[in-house]
């Protein structure tokens, strides 16, 4: 992707944001829903089959909704995809789900974005099943430093959002795969930015170039 100069911010997973004259929001769409037609300029879009929605009788129906979904042109990222352990269908649902979704994205060239709670055997299991080329994001990422340190060196991305933004998960991963993100919290983007600005000593442009850039690298 090559984002234009009036780009100053980019949310990468939020439910309701939009994107805006200086913002690109990455809009996360559900199995089964439809892109809206009258969405702002600058908006993308992820679409996945969250573990949440996984019941005994869906699966054929959610694989076939998220194909049709995923050929929308704005449809820029696969997901949020994943397992959860407190939540949703038994995890062999859950990782035949994940898996269908990985090889859509090597299929069509997009990266993933990953929602994961407490399943990170499952997710570091299929990581080295599929090999995938195209980047894994894993976001809102909750989990302890060290365990940030195995992930970022099996080469996983991050986005980060207000309350996963702290230093010591900053200084076990690699800021050169590092997005931003408003998830489903209220408020803008361009706190998470100040936030991050605070922690890392930076000035704002070199904030916003970094994401800036990073978000090129994950197309790239
Ligand atoms: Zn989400």
């Amino acid at each position: 992707m090559n984002l234009g100069k009036e780009i100053e911010y980019i949310d990468f997973h939020t439910h309701h944001g939009a994107g805006s004259a200086d913002t690109v929001a990455v809009r996360n769409i559900m199995s089964g829903e439809d892109i809206p037609e009258d969405f702002t300029p600058n908006t993308l879009f992820s679409a996945g089959i969250h573990p949440w929605q996984g019941t005994a009788d869906n699966i054929k129906w959610l694989k076939t909704e998220l194909i049709l979904t995923a050929a929308h042109p704005h449809v820029a990222v696969i997901g949020e995809a994943g397992f959860d352990r407190l939540k949703g269908p038994p995890p062999d649902v859950q990782r035949d789900l994940f898996r269908f979704q990985c090889q859509l994205a090597e299929e069509m060239h997009k990266p993933m974005v990953i929602h994961c709670v407490r399943g990170w055997d499952d997710l570091l299991t299929l990581r080295q099943e599929v090999k995938p080329v195209m980047p894994w994001v894993i976001h809102g990422f909750r989990g302890k430093p060290q365990l940030a340190e195995t992930l970022a060196g099996k080469g996983f991305w991050f986005s980060l959002g207000l309350s996963g933004l702290k230093k010591e998960i900053l200084d076990s991963i690699s800021y050169d795969r590092l997005l931003l993100e408003t998830d489903d919290t209220v408020g803008s983007i361009t706190n998470v930015y100040l936030r991050l600005m605070e922690l890392t000593h930076r000035q704002a442009v070199q904030i916003t170039e970094l994401i800036k850039a990073n978000f090129n690298n994950l197309f790239s």
